[in-house]
């Protein structure tokens, strides 16, 4: 009698959008005996990261913004690891697990889902003194880390530091940025209220976009409202200019303006994970693997790929420009995660993968507490419609009943009491008074 084979190994490196909602189809469909489903990230969790800006706004607890992947992945297997090197004609990719050892894995099929990194440019200071929002200990970091400036501002008894500490610069113009900017902008307006001598009007926010719009995700028109809005709240925004230093916290932009600033939020940009340049699959000049409408990686039909990390050709656009791919956004991952899921199942069973088309919805943007901007489903909605349009669409894509019903109940009692605008500075600090006690 004929061995009965072994299930198919599939590995999923990457637990984001891409690599949970893959793993969520997988092992829906799949039975034990036709595979076995491994993903991989140095995280245990997912992390939804549109709501990260309102994380940090402390309107959304942070913990809630992600989603375990234990806890939702009952029939697969989550390994917290960070891939370090893919050898696909090995058929091997080199991790390194939570305690530091380093393991290689094999697979029959794999997923590429390593997303992307924050795209930085070599300016000087960047590295020492900037930060980026697109995990959730940035999200906590920069929440305590702004709250605890106005504890330091209201307390300095010197005018030039003062100054330094009530100003914050967000570099980079896109949904990130702009919903980094307007949320925490909010909480410290809204924080300012509670001391006896920090006026909104001392505290400086400063947008700094290399190119002449934001937002490019909705229409220019839009783009444009949106910084009329910015400013009338006070924001200063730089278009067409470059940061060129940001050396000691002292801020040169290409226009000579100069000044000080202890906080530099950078979202100037993302890139694919540099994991797969360094590997032996194919990729584009971006650095992004190379993919078919089919999702799998040119060339290898047991590879497959989705989301920030990989060039999947955009069918919606691609008879006006045939070199046309998928943006980087939520919208698309999602939805490849979800084809590419139903494509690795129909291979398995001998079945042929069906190609990806999905024609952009449009874009939505929180601007703060009761504030956005949406150029959805060919209508522009601006103000109060759009905040909870934007409010509406990301609790319907948050992953999972259980963090829907969390994340409304924040904003419920948010709405009730107020957001909270306490800093838990210590956080950034935590062993700072065990030393203090160990001394003395
Ligand atoms: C602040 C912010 C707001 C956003 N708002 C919107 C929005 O409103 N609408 C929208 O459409 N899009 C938005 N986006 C973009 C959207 O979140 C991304 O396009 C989406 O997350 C891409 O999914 P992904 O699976 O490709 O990557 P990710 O979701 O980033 O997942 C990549 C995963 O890979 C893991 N990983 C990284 N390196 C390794 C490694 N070496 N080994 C193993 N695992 C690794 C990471 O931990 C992560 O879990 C926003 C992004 C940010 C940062």
């Amino acid at each position: 009698m004929a061995a009965k084979s072994e299930p198919t190994r599939i590995l999923i490196l990457g637990g984001g959008y891409v690599g949970l909602y893959t793993a969520l189809g997988l092992q829906k469909k799949l039975g034990a005996n036709e595979a076995s489903v491994t993903i991989v990230d140095p995280q245990p969790h997912m992390t939804y990261q549109p709501f990260l800006p309102e994380a940090a706004a402390g309107s959304i607890e942070p913990r809630h913004v992600v989603v375990p992947l234990r806890r939702v992945l009952r029939r697969c297997h989550v390994l917290t690891a960070r891939v370090n090197k893919i050898e696909h004609e090995r058929k091997t990719v080199t991790v390194e697990a939570a305690d530091g050892h380093i393991e290689q894995l094999g697979y029959d099929v794999l997923v590429v889902a390593l997303g992307s990194v924050p795209r930085l440019l070599p300016i000087p200071g960047l590295a020492e003194q900037g930060i980026g929002i697109k995990t959730v200990g940035e999200a906590i970091y920069l929440r305590n880390h702004v709250l605890t400036k106005l504890d330091e501002a209201s307390s300095t008894l010197d005018p030039d530091l003062r100054k330094r500490l009530l100003t914050f610069t967000v570099v980079g113009g896109g949904f990130a940025g702009i919903e980094a900017l307007a949320e925490l902008e909010d909480m410290t307006r809204d924080a300012s209220t509670y001391y006896e001598n920090i006026d909104p009007d001392d505290i400086r926010w400063v947008l700094v976009e290399a190119a002449g719009r934001i937002l490019p995700e909705v229409r220019d028109t839009l783009g444009v409202w949106t910084v009329e809005q910015l400013e009338k709240r006070g924001i200063e925004v730089y278009l067409s200019t470059a940061a060129k230093s940001f050396e000691n916290g002292h801020v040169v932009l290409s226009d000579g303006t100069e000044f000080d600033s202890d906080t530099i939020i950078w979202t100037a940009g993302v890139k694919a994970n540099p994991v797969v340049a360094e590997s032996d699959l194919p990729s584009d000049k971006r650095g992004r693997l190379e993919a078919t409408a089919a999702l799998n990686v040119v060339g290898h039909p047991d590879v497959w790929t989705s989301g920030d990390v990989s060039a999947v050709p955009d069918l919606s656009r691609t008879e006006e420009d045939p070199t046309a791919t998928c943006p980087p956004n939520a919208q698309h991952a999602v939805r490849q995660a979800r084809h590419l899921s139903k494509n690795i199942i129909a291979s398995l069973r001998g079945g042929k993968p069906t190609d990806y088309y999905h024609k952009n919805l449009g874009a939505v943007a929180g601007l703060g507490l009761h504030k956005g901007v949406a150029d959805a489903m060919k209508m522009k909605i601006k103000g109060f419609p759009a905040w909870l349009f934007h409010r509406a669409y990301h609790v319907h894509a948050m992953p999972t009943f259980n963090r829907k019903v969390r994340i409304m109940l924040d904003w419920a009692l948010g709405g009730l009491f107020k957001r909270e605008t306490i800093s838990l500075g210590q956080i950034n600090n935590p062993k700072e008074e065990f030393n203090r006690a160990s001394k003395s």
